[in-house]
């Protein structure tokens, strides 16, 4: 048995010493989040010591067994250190593809020799991923992709076009689907590959969103050479481990309203709106959308932790990511409503000091994507009616 106390008292003296006092605040927008990578730049000292602290102590990854990068942390561990964060208001000190997506895939799929090369570079923050999964053709239906890889002895020559491949401009390494036998049935032709974004061929141009951002890019490959070393998997069997990804992805983008500390929507309702005599909100129609949004979002992070444990022991649903990303996708979407409705016209101010330029209206336009990115709101509810509830003709 962990001795969880002892742990904590560590833990927490630890973070309390390392943290710097600049990383005990929620990141000021999209631009003040740590994603690593070759073209990092830190937005302060103070950025890029949390990282290399957390990353030397394997806790940017907490989970991961320690000759991988990790901080080899038992579940309730990894826990009992993300309470503890939270407590002192630690921010994460990387954002990654690699941690969330690839890591996971790699840690069920790859080689060993795929292991040590590719995940303690993840941990450290020193390799951005991007995910080629998505082309123009096949998104919800995925398996319909037709980014060719042919076989050439020790190597494959793909050739294609993904689609809505986030941060493709900024990443170094792109796991992508490609399908390498095109006779066989859809789902049974595809391989899973890994390769550096800077292989001649490989070009991407930024596509720009409501929000007025571009995290997003179509990706170009002309002939490019990827060695097989860098398959994962069966050749030809790369669906499962597309899926198996998925899951993760799903599972991070439910979460993620719960992550990346939103404003707290009593506070900022409170500050917008005013209360009255009695202390409470000084709108009844708000104020019940509020209460009822708050009840919802506690009951989701009791569902999230009991997720986690499931996971943990290796009891969960294959299909219960779906509802996590239903969810979660929903629930965030909910609270953007209700920090706009709250802000009322101010909030739809785009640039400016008051409106933080224009942060509330650029989180809750971006907020709309969350139940399109990852697999759309509809697929998820197809996935639950037939992996979960078993329903008649799903
Ligand atoms: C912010 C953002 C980031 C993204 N990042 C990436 C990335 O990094 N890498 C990547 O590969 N992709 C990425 N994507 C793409 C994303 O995975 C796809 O947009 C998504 O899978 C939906 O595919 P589509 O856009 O082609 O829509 P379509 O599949 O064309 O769907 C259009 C509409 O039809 C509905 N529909 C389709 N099929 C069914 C069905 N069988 N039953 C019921 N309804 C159905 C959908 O729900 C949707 O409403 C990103 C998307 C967004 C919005």
């Amino acid at each position: 048995m962990d001795d969880l106390p002892a742990f904590r008292q560590a833990a927490r003296a630890w973070l309390e010493q390392n943290c710097p006092p600049e990383m005990r605040t929620a990141a000021a927008g999209d631009d003040d989040i740590c994603w690593g990578g070759r073209k990092v730049r830190f937005r302060s000292d103070a950025q890029r010591v949390w990282l290399e602290r957390m990353a030397e102590k394997g806790w940017t990854v907490p989970e991961w067994p320690v000759e991988y990068g990790g901080g080899g942390l038992s579940r309730a561990q990894a826990d009992v250190l993300r309470e503890e964060m939270r407590a002192l208001g630690c921010r994460a000190p990387l954002q990654s593809f690699g941690i969330w997506m690839l890591g996971p895939a790699l840690l069920a799929y790859g080689t060993e020799e795929q292991k040590r090369r590719h995940l303690p570079p993840i941990a450290r923050g020193e390799i951005r991923w991007c995910q080629g999964y998505s082309e123009p053709n096949a998104g919800s239906d995925l398996a319909s992709l037709q980014t060719r890889a042919e076989d050439r002895g020790d190597h494959y020559v793909v050739n294609g076009q993904k689609v809505w491949t986030s941060y493709a401009d900024q990443a170094d390494w792109v796991f992508c689907l490609v399908r390498t036998d095109p006779a066989a049935r859809k789902h049974e032709g595809i391989s899973f590959v890994l390769f550096d974004m800077d292989t001649p061929g490989v070009s991407t141009r930024p596509i720009t969103l409501i929000s007025g951002k571009s995290p997003f890019c179509e990706t170009f490959f002309d002939d490019v050479r990827v060695e097989k070393s860098n398959l994962v998997g069966t050749p030809n069997r790369g669906w499962t481990i597309a899926k198996y990804l998925l899951t993760h992805e799903r599972d991070m983008i439910g979460a993620m309203g719960e992550r990346a500390s939103p404003p707290a929507l009593g506070a900022f309702a409170a500050g917008a709106i005013g209360l009255d005599r009695d202390g409470r909100l000084d709108d009844p129609a708000l104020r019940a959308d509020a209460a009822r949004f708050e009840i919802d979002e506690l009951a989701f992070r009791l569902t999230l932790e009991r997720a986690g444990e499931l996971a943990g022991a290796g009891r969960a649903h294959a299909g219960f990511s779906s509802v996590l990303k239903y969810y979660g996708a929903e629930l965030n979407k909910r609270r953007y409503e209700l920090l706009m409705a709250c802000a009322g016209s101010d909030g739809l101010e785009w640039e400016g000091a008051r409106s933080g330029d224009g942060q509330l209206a650029r989180s809750w336009l971006r907020s709309k994507a969350n139940s399109i990115e990852g697999g759309t709101s509809e697929i998820q509810l197809n996935v639950i009616a037939k992996r979960i509830l078993d329903l008649p003709g799903a």
